[in-house]
């Protein structure tokens, strides 16, 4: 189930992510929960998939005693976040290649579907800050900038699951890359993909302006499918640890 505070705290973790710029600079909110920390933690790539996570350790950093950290694993495991392995101890979730390639394909359904029911619901306001959104990476690709091109990008898929005015397709879609996240940083650097995924941006701007909800949606799932351009490339694109995994399937049942 979903509530809109859900997906308040899931724009939070989005915006955070956007405001960090891989340098691990953090000025989490006093009120943030522990749980919400090592979220943000994760989804910025800054405790990295395989990594242990130690509950003394993550006591002493965070001043607590270890049952809340317990309890904050538990629920990030519940999200997909964080396995939980008998004698090893907790790490950050591993996805195995397959499991991976899975994940990918229903993204590119999901930001497809966001697309389509965009283009007949999105709000004039909403389109207009998605030409804004689009001005203003045109000036990161310029500069290759791609610390800003991701945070504009961030913001114009954003935009596009808000605009879709379904709540639960937009929380789904979010938590869907929010877990893919730490997978897909990287691929924007590689040859050429700045530009190339700017003028993806275009077009679907140009479909949604039309309210063609049939070009909206394939070029949205072109888009998804077209971050590491051929799948040799995408592959290529993921981390060494992905490929190298010697247990995907031990990871997919987690
Ligand atoms: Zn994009």
């Amino acid at each position: 189930m979903y509530t809109i505070i859900d997906l308040k705290n899931i724009l939070n973790v989005l915006t955070y992510t956007q405001s960090t710029d891989g340098a691990g600079q953090m000025s989490p909110k006093r009120n943030d929960t522990l749980k919400v920390k090592l979220e943000r933690d994760i989804i910025a790539g800054l405790l990295k998939p395989g990594a242990r996570l130690d509950e003394v350790s993550l006591a002493e950093r965070f001043q607590v005693s270890r049952t809340p950290i317990r309890e904050a694993l538990l629920q990030l495991s519940s999200m997909g976040l964080v396995q939980l392995r008998p004698r090893r101890g907790a790490v950050v979730a591993e996805i195995g290649l397959k499991e991976l390639l899975d994940m990918f394909e229903v993204m590119a359904e999901l930001e497809g579907m966001c697309g389509r029911l965009a283009a007949r619901r999105a709000t004039k306001p909403e389109l207009d800050h998605l030409q804004d959104v689009h001005a203003a990476s045109e000036d990161a690709v310029t500069a290759g900038d791609y610390d800003a091109y991701y945070r504009c990008n961030v913001a114009f898929h954003e935009t596009i699951y808000q605009a879709s005015r379904n709540l639960f397709l937009a929380e789904q879609t979010m938590k869907l890359r929010n877990r893919l996240a730490p997978y897909r940083r990287s691929q924007l650097h590689q040859n050429g993909r700045l530009s190339g995924s700017f003028n993806e941006h275009k077009a679907i701007l140009a479909a949604l302006i039309a309210q063609d909800g049939a070009a909206a949606e394939r070029l949205m799932q072109g888009h998804l499918t077209a971050q590491g351009g051929s799948m040799n490339d995408f592959i290529a694109s993921l981390p060494d640890d992905v490929l190298n995994r010697s247990d995907p399937a031990a990871v997919a049942a987690g």
